[in-house]
């Protein structure tokens, strides 16, 4: 089974990844393992990548590419594979395309866990973390004994500035810009399946489980 997973932040990819790979035996590729990978096996596209990365700059399409070439290509992928972060626009998408073709493989599924907007606020910024002890909290799914405070140790709990309204909302936006044209090229090929990511997370699995259980015979 060769499959794409897509989601906003909050969506739950993370959790269902991990219960699909788990489930079914194939490798998680997210773009930073397969970057990571690549740099400490020392490949030629690898050392690219890490001069890139190293003088702080973008990694471009090439070299992405070729890593998810060469990482598609080994051994662990021939049963199937769940693709996380990859591609990210419609250029990669098309290149993967070309990879799939020339390994005679295809894609089953995108899966896109869909979770509307306000939804996704309301996860992401109601994360308290403790200053002292590390602990997340989550005011409404999550929340302390005390309001406020740390089960633990009784710390204040603060809210990280990558959770506030502002930034998560601005984070929202510019994935939503981003991921559109991808939605909108797999659903036109077909592959394009939405999942609601809005239900219990053992729901959400399941929903997926109904969809890809039969590629698996
Ligand atoms: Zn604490």
């Amino acid at each position: 089974m060769y499959l794409v997973l897509m989601g906003l932040p909050g969506a739950g990819k993370g959790t269902q990844a991990e219960q699909i790979v788990e489930q079914y035996g194939i490798p998680h590729i997210s773009t930073g393992d397969m970057f990571r990978a690549a740099i400490k096996e020392g490949t030629p596209l690898g050392l690219k990548a890490k001069s890139y990365m190293d003088s702080g700059n973008l990694v471009p399409d090439d070299v992405t590419i070729g890593i998810v070439r060469e990482r598609l290509a080994k051994d662990d992928c021939e049963k199937g594979f769940l693709l996380d972060g990859f591609p990210r626009t419609v250029a990669q998408a098309e290149a993967l395309e070309e990879i799939l073709r020339d390994l005679e493989r295809q894609i089953d599924y995108v899966l896109n866990i869909s979770v509307d907007t306000d939804k996704l606020m309301q996860r992401l910024t109601g994360r308290r973390v403790c200053p002292e002890c590390g602990a997340t909290y989550h005011v409404i799914f999550n929340p302390p004994k005390v309001d406020g405070k740390c089960d633990k140790d009784g710390a204040e709990l603060i809210q990280r500035k990558d959770d506030n309204e502002e930034t998560v909302r601005t984070r929202l936006e510019v994935n939503m810009e981003q991921s559109k044209p991808l939605l909108d090229f797999y659903k036109e090929k077909g592959y394009l399946k939405n999942i609601d990511g809005d239900q219990e997370i053992n729901k959400v699995y399941n929903d997926i489980n109904k969809l890809i259980g039969g590629l698996a015979k």
